[in-house]
């Protein structure tokens, strides 16, 4: 019997696919997405990927990215229709997927892909596994089971997933199986020195100065064990720049010498903060992240605040101070 014998049956015994992933999406959301589509196509009559908020500018060079939906642009949201299996990636919770909640027919029909040490198993079927460094691995897997024929499109798809999530194979998440993966979609032909240019390679004028005005802002705490920038939207309509611009900021605070975890503070709206943590060695950011209603992984966790901007930092900085 194959390791995921169940979840094989179930997709065979099924027509119809909704796939989603988190707010925000990132390189994993995108990545595993287009992914899992490719490796469905032989089985489904229908695939819709639809997602509360839009692809970022910079994973749109990724085959496939056209045909994602926005929720809020869907014009069949009022007469829902019904799909066999609702598939949500590289989300620890389901409220995770946002406003595509209301799409989700029956909780008997999800299937939980994930590998957030926190996920709570909300899937009729959940795949998690905390072990690997991206959800886009577990879709690798899922392709090996099921003798997928895959091709370059799935590879870049795959391998996008494993680049943002390992932040160019730098985090302590890239493993050697991690590395194998990858030489298999070297061996495919996928272009990994493009997907790293479109990655890490793209900055917009107003998307570096946004990176000079955050660091000119760089706070620290604890003996320089806790760092942080903050962002308001002041400064991102005075520099020209948007929040997707903020995209891997909080890599400046968490690279200072001597630094266990670096913030970013977003002022995302009046009385609402959105929190980015990351830590170095041994620091549980998820959590850290928990006490404030939020989660993710030990060493990259987030959560939003409803407090504006200054209160948020104060309260966030007081509790992480008393840690150290
Ligand atoms: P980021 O700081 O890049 O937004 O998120 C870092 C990690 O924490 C990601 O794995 C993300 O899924 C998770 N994360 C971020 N915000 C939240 C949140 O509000 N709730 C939960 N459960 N996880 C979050
Ligand atoms: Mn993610
Ligand atoms: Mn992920």
């Amino acid at each position: 019997m194959k390791k995921y014998q169940n979840l094989i049956n179930l997709i065979d015994k099924r027509d119809t696919f909704l796939l989603t992933s988190h707010v925000s999406p990132d390189g994993d959301s995108i990545g595993s997405l287009l992914g899992l589509k490719y490796l469905l196509e032989p089985y489904a009559k229908e695939i819709d990927i639809i997602l509360a908020d839009p692809v970022p500018e910079y994973l749109r060079f990724l085959n496939g990215t056209d045909d994602i939906h926005l929720y809020e642009e869907l014009d069949f949201k009022m007469n829902k229709k019904d799909y066999d299996l609702y598939f949500t990636l590289d989300c620890g919770t389901l409220e995770r997927i946002g406003e595509v909640q209301q799409l989700i027919s029956a909780d008997e029909k999800i299937i939980n892909i994930d590998h957030h040490g926190d996920n709570n198993e909300y899937g009729v079927y959940n795949y998690v596994d905390s072990t690997v460094s991206a959800t886009g691995e577990l879709i690798y897997n899922l392709a090996i089971e099921l003798g997928s024929n895959y091709q370059v499109d799935f590879g870049m798809a795959i391998t996008t997933a494993i680049i943002t999530d390992t932040g160019n194979f730098k985090y302590s998440n890239t493993s050697s199986e991690t590395h194998r993966i990858i030489a298999d979609m070297l061996e495919l032909g996928v272009d990994t020195q493009k997907i790293i240019k479109q990655v890490y390679g793209t900055e917009s004028y107003s998307s570096l100065r946004l990176k000079g005005e955050a660091l000119n802002n760089l706070q620290i705490a604890a003996q320089q064990q806790i760092a942080w920038i903050s962002i308001n939207q002041e400064t991102l309509d005075h520099l020209g720049a948007t929040w997707e611009d903020t995209e891997g900021l909080v890599n400046y605070p968490r690279s200072l010498k001597d630094v266990e975890v670096g913030i970013l503070f977003k002022e995302v709206g009046f009385n609402k903060t959105r929190v980015s943590f990351r830590s170095n060695t041994y620091f549980p950011v998820d959590e850290f992240a928990h006490e404030f209603g939020g989660g993710g992984h030990s060493r990259a966790a987030g959560c939003t605040i409803q407090l504006p901007l200054i209160e948020a930092e104060e309260l966030v900085i007081d509790k992480l101070e008393s840690k150290f």
